[in-house]
């Protein structure tokens, strides 16, 4: 049927109704009616006859022509997703003096009165739109009660309160759809992924009362755990009590509903309690668990039941969707696919990539009462507490001590890995989502918030002042959550990472479904163990740098940095040589023969030399040199952001020895771990290439390396070249390039950064401004740009592939973990992304989604 053909339709088997033109619940009801189960009558109205009841009252007898002349009616919304929300559902409509008067004879005029008021209150409020206090003054317990209301209604309005049940049904319906329209509830809609033009289709269902003789109660039930995903039934139920007010988001039926009732909320299913529905009804306990087994079977899903009992016997009012944390999501859609449901594919479709985000890192409990005393930019999801700290040695004193920290800083740099390495969570005053905080918080799976500018980072009296003037010292307990990006005081409790068999199983199964493959950027031996842990294929990114900055290592470099010739250069290079062939070594062995990409030495060299008075004069003492060489040679290599200068293949080709060690390094620890069943294929990479003749440059020079090496270890060696594409001049000359290599891998991020113009380390100070004012669609160094990035990466592909059809494509910035910078990966005909290694499990299902959704639908 046409989306906007009016159409009102008694709910029945076979009655034409769709999701697309009725509404979910509509649409569900017919469903829980083609199963058989005992569903009060109802008549679906589509969007389009909404549309049109807001401005007349036409089809009144089409709408109330199923229904008994005696019936109670309510009306509830039906939207094509039950998330976008709806207007609240309005019961009992038909309620009028002479009804009440029948009624009471049925369940007591007491009750009868409590219904009449409940419809009074909630028709003057969201229809007529009369004040909700009208009726503050009105004890409904008390005798007249029901007239006083009515008065006070007539007295507001004007006029008396209707009687007729099509009037006020008419007038519910339209109040209903104009409720829709408010600006309100579609900036509410839309704020949920609503489009501009969705539109809002009303069941109107008949009532049943939950009040009377025998067994009679309304409540709600389900057969997992919200929370968990466990399969356990629960729910509650109160007797002589009618549900379902709310019909909203979740229909009403997830809690929340207050319906009249003087008895006690009771557990469905207790044993220690004493009373339960289980108890009190075990007949009608069973029947409901056996139809909620029977929908999850058939509707494919775990769901949430609402219902009434009337006198003993079960009735189901709705169905929607059990609502989950992002733990339970993944359990319940590995229980359907255990229980022969769902399949594989239709659970991986079912689960939003960056949710298992949730299940990966420490978070903070759902309901913790999170006292915020700054925000940042969630920079590295999961949460974290510990003291304050604010050096990178303080955090490893602390960390020596057990003692979890919170590393507070403007700004990290190599020098300052090992402390964030120590500490349990990062803070930055600077910095956006591709600064140095950001990029190894997230390869290190620890918690970060950057860019945090509206908190006072006061670093020379060690404080930090939280937007509203609290002042926090060192070793106060700070929790931040860098997936929100809240800086919290004190330390609300925590959930655990869950990766269980459920997750494994899920990962497994994406792996099967993906057509682009997922490595891991893992620089240290515990990056390695995470990338194998999510069974990442490899490594797509080693960053030797950082294998620099232990203190023995750190102080070769430094020697080298003040060598005089070449000769000494090398002498101390020498040195490093073991330090590194284990360090490669370790790698290889870990990841099993599985590709391991080392991209060789990147930063600039100052980053190496201390930054303040006191580690200059401290490196002067060591390296016995004057104080004056040392503070020139450090001020002669300063660089400031985003460093375009000596660094990369520029350091490859005018300081050699650094190249040349690692070459060696990364040969030999290949020999030396290499087995039958595991063979070890390095593969070399060249950072911030721009020319062709660096790739020539190093290219000789790591073969030279290599026919030493094969020659003093008398064996075979084979290693694979790459380029790491991350200028724009790279890629638009990658035609003259591709010959002189065997794979290309974008370093997106410094690629953003050069074709923006704009520093990765300060672009956070203006990026959400530019992204509200959609200047940008998106953080450019969060999603990759593909108009302007994505062509410089189409043309280095293009004219790459034309110089050297196999050339191995992939993108190993950080748009490799990022599911929407995949899809466009993966349209180009990449073979790979490479992420940090916590993200591995998020770019999998990402990718395996976008294999699933391009196949055809399985039948
Ligand atoms: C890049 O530039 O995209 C990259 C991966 O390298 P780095 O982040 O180390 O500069
Ligand atoms: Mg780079």
């Amino acid at each position: 049927m046409p989306h906007n053909e009016i159409s009102i339709t008694p709910i029945g088997a076979d009655a034409p109704i769709a999701a697309a033109t009725h509404g979910e619940r509509a649409k569900c009801l017919q469903r829980l009616m083609r199963l058989e189960l005992p569903v009060p009558l109802g008549v679906a109205l589509s969007f389009a006859a909404v549309h049109d009841i807001a401005g007349t009252t036409a089809h009144m007898t089409r709408i109330v022509a199923p229904f008994g002349a005696d019936a109670l009616l309510c009306v509830r919304p039906s939207s094509q997703n039950p998330d976008w929300g709806g207007p609240g559902a309005i019961l009992n409509i038909g309620m009028n003096n002479a009804k009440m008067a029948g009624l009471g004879a049925v369940v007591g005029a007491r009750v009868a009165s409590l219904l009449y008021l409940r419809f009074i209150q909630a028709y003057s409020i969201h229809v007529a739109r009369l004040d909700a206090d009208l009726f503050d003054s009105i004890d409904p317990q008390k005798p007249g009660a029901v007239a006083r209301a009515l008065a006070a209604y007539e007295a507001e309005a004007k006029k008396p309160f209707p009687q007729d049940r099509t009037t006020q049904l008419a007038h519910v319906l339209r109040s209903m759809a104009r409720a829709w329209e408010g600006t309100s509830a579609r900036l509410l809609r839309q704020a949920r992924g609503a489009p501009a033009d969705a539109a809002l289709g009303l069941v109107v269902q008949q009532v049943v009362l939950g009040r009377g003789k025998g067994e009679c109660g309304s409540g709600v039930m389900q057969l997992v755990d919200s929370a968990t995903g466990q399969k356990r039934t629960t729910g509650r139920y109160m007797p002589q009590s009618q549900g379902g007010a709310q019909g909203g988001a979740q229909g009403g039926a997830q809690g929340g509903d207050t319906p009249i009732t003087d008895s006690p909320a009771l557990c469905l299913h207790s044993r220690t309690q004493g009373d339960s529905l289980a108890q009190r009804a075990p007949q009608a306990f069973d029947r409901l668990k056996a139809y909620a087994t029977t929908m999850r079977q058939a509707l494919r899903e775990d769901l949430h039941i609402e219902f009434t009992l009337q006198g003993g016997a079960v009735h189901v009012l709705d169905a929607v969707p059990v609502q989950r944390s992002a733990r339970a999501a993944m359990r319940m859609a590995c229980a359907l696919v255990e229980d022969g449901i769902i399949s594989q594919r239709q659970a991986l479709m079912r689960i939003e990539p960056r949710s298992l985000n949730e299940l990966l890192h420490r978070q903070i409990v759902p309901d913790a009462v999170r006292d915020i005393i700054g925000k940042g930019i969630a920079a590295s999801p999961g949460a974290a507490k510990g003291k304050i700290v604010f050096s990178s040695a303080a955090a490893q004193a602390s960390a020596a001590q057990d003692e979890a920290c919170i590393l507070v800083c403007r700004e990290t740099s190599p020098e300052d890995i090992r402390g964030m390495h120590a500490a349990s969570g990062v803070l930055t005053e600077r910095g956006g989502l591709n600064s140095h905080a950001a990029v190894i918080g997230r390869g290190l799976g620890v918690p970060c918030v950057v860019g945090a500018s509206q908190m006072h980072f006061q670093m020379s009296q060690q404080k930090l002042i939280a937007t509203d003037g609290r002042v926090f010292g060192e070793g106060d307990i700070l929790t931040i959550d860098g997936s929100s990006g809240q800086v919290l005081a004190g330390q609300p409790d925590m959930l655990e990472p869950e990766l269980g068999a459920a997750f494994q199983n899920f990962l497994s199964w994406a792996d099967a479904a993906s057509d682009i493959e997922v490595r891991a950027n893992a620089d240290t031996p515990a990056d390695a163990r995470t990338a194998r842990r999510f069974a990442a294929k490899g490594i797509g990114l080693c960053r030797t740098e950082h294998m620099f900055f232990e203190a023995n290592r750190l102080t070769i470099m430094r020697e080298m940095i003040f060598a005089d010739d070449s000769q000494d250069r090398r002498a101390t290079m020498e040195r490093l040589l073991p330090i590194q062939r284990r360090d490669f070594a370790e790698l290889f062995q870990i990841m099993q023969g599985q590709p391991v990409c080392i991209r060789l030495f990147d930063p600039p060299l100052h980053e190496f030399l201390p930054r303040d008075s006191r580690g200059l004069r401290d490196l002067a003492t060591a390296l016995d040199l004057p104080l004056s060489d040392v503070t020139r040679r450090a001020e002669a290599l300063g660089e400031y952001n985003p460093m375009l200068g000596l660094r990369g293949v520029r350091l490859g080709v005018t300081v050699p020895e650094i190249y040349d060690m690692q070459a060696r390094a990364i040969f030999e620890a290949a020999i030396e771990v290499r087995t039958k069943a595991a063979p070890v294929v390095p593969e070399v990479m060249i950072p911030l290439v721009s020319a062709k003749h660096e790739v020539v440059l190093i290219q000789q020079r790591l073969q030279a390396v290599a026919t030493a090496v094969r020659e003093e270890h008398k064996t075979e060696l084979t290693y694979r070249l790459g380029v790491m594409v991350e200028t724009p001049r790279a890629a638009l000359r990658a035609a003259e390039i591709a010959p002189h290599c065997q794979f290309f891998s974008f370093g997106t991020n410094d690629l953003t950064q050069m074709a923006y113009g704009l520093s990765r380390d300060d672009a956070g100070r203006f990026m959400s401004q530019y992204v509200q004012q959609r200047v940008y669609p998106e953080d450019p160094f969060h999603t990759l740009d593909t108009d302007g990035v994505g062509e410089l990466l189409q043309i280095a592909m293009r004219r790459g592939r034309q110089a050297q059809p196999d050339l191995i494509f992939s993108v190993c910035g950080e748009h490799g973990g990022n599911p929407e910078s995949i899809a466009f990966c993966r349209q180009e005909g990449m073979n790979y992304v490479s992420c940090s290694p916590f993200r591995v499990p998020i770019a999998k299902l990402a990718a395996a989604q976008l294999a699933l959704a391009a196949q055809p639908a399985a039948p």
